[in-house]
């Protein structure tokens, strides 16, 4: 079966799009037939080697995949049964998504909702499942609209850009924050009321600064992350899921322990099962189409692999779907 590859050679890690034998594919008790998979931040990581992301070779990469079950030995799941899978080491440590078929645990996999298409959970993705967390953490803490403006980092990129449109059609006031300002339409559009130009929040961290936004979904880490923090305002929150822009946390405890500000860390990959059927659930009924179609693209296999060099560099808006 066709499959991107990804091998180690002397220089490091190489990807390619080759022929991996079926007979290889691990110990599961579902396999299904994948239809559609996507190229989030890890997978550019993964397939350029830049990060450690692969730990078995050679590896199908691929951290997420939508399809239909081909054959099961999981009471849970039966042939036909559409199916969308993230995290559980997928791409990392078991064979991924970038494959016609994949074998994998039953309990690894959630049953697509109704309402929403394989090419649309793909469109959604790990990047959107991953907002979805990160907004249902804001509001399990308990952090609302009223409490002032949500800020939203590295915007333009998959997380930021399904969660200005979660947020806005939740009623929050959207600051969106991107280093690409040109997309502020396309923001605007997503429901963003403010475009912020990223350099405000990438200087040194204040220790405390002016109280700003009562809540945020930050993907870029470092001093973004200390900068979203110190302008939170009292007793608000800051979901922190990525490190676009770091992966340090050069900040204060000030806003800890002067404002009672939280921050909420959030873990796509080994999120309980529980979690992940109420965030997909809760995707399906309440991410708007329209929006989702405008910020996704559609690519083939053969483009994966320049597609996520450029993940990497920051040039790809929104989400990216690849038909299998
Ligand atoms: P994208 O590349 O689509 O989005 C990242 C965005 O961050 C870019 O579009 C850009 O936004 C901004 N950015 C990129 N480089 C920098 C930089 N050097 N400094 C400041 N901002 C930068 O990736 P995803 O949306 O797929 O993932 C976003 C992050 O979330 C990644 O770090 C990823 O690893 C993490 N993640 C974590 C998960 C978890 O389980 N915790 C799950 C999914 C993702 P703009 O152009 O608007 O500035």
């Amino acid at each position: 079966m066709r499959a991107i590859i990804i091998e180690k050679g002397e220089g490091g890690t190489v990807a390619r799009l080759g022929d991996f034998p079926e007979d290889d594919l691990m110990e599961g008790d579902v396999t299904v037939r994948v239809t559609h998979s996507t190229v989030n931040y890890k997978d550019g990581l993964a397939i350029t080697g830049k990060a450690p992301v692969v730990r078995h070779f050679p590896m199908i990469g691929g951290i997420d995949f939508a399809g239909v079950v081909e054959t099961s030995h999981h009471p849970d799941f039966k042939p036909g049964d559409p199916v969308v899978l993230n995290g559980w080491g997928l791409g990392e440590t078991h064979l991924g998504g970038y494959a016609e078929l994949a074998r994998v645990k039953g309990d690894w996999l959630v049953a697509l909702p109704q309402g929403l298409s394989p090419a649309q959970a793909m469109a959604i993705g790990t990047a959107g499942y991953t907002a979805m967390l990160c907004v249902m953490a804001l509001e399990r803490y308990g952090v609302t609209p009223d409490r002032g403006p949500a800020l939203v980092t590295g915007a333009a990129g998959g997380v930021g850009s399904v969660a200005v449109s979660l947020l806005s059609d939740r009623g929050w006031r959207v600051i969106a924050s991107t280093g690409r300002v040109e997309e502020a339409d396309y923001l605007m559009s997503l429901g963003a009321n403010e475009i912020m130009d990223r350099s405000e929040l990438s200087g040194p961290a204040k220790p405390l600064g002016k109280e700003r936004w009562a809540a945020t979904v930050d993907t870029v880490g470092s001093t973004t992350l200390a900068n979203a923090l110190s302008m939170t305002a009292y007793g608000g929150a800051v979901a922190a899921c990525g490190l676009a822009g770091g992966m340090d946390l050069p900040g204060s405890v000030m806003p800890f322990i002067l404002r009672a500000v939280a921050l909420l860390g959030i873990d796509s990959v080994y999120a309980p099962k529980a979690r992940r059927i109420e965030a997909w659930s809760r995707l399906a009924q309440e991410l708007d189409r329209e929006k989702l179609a405008s910020m996704t693209r559609t690519i083939a296999c053969d483009e994966i692999i320049p597609v996520a060099r450029d993940i990497l560099a920051g040039k790809v808006r929104g989400r990216v779907v690849v038909e299998i």
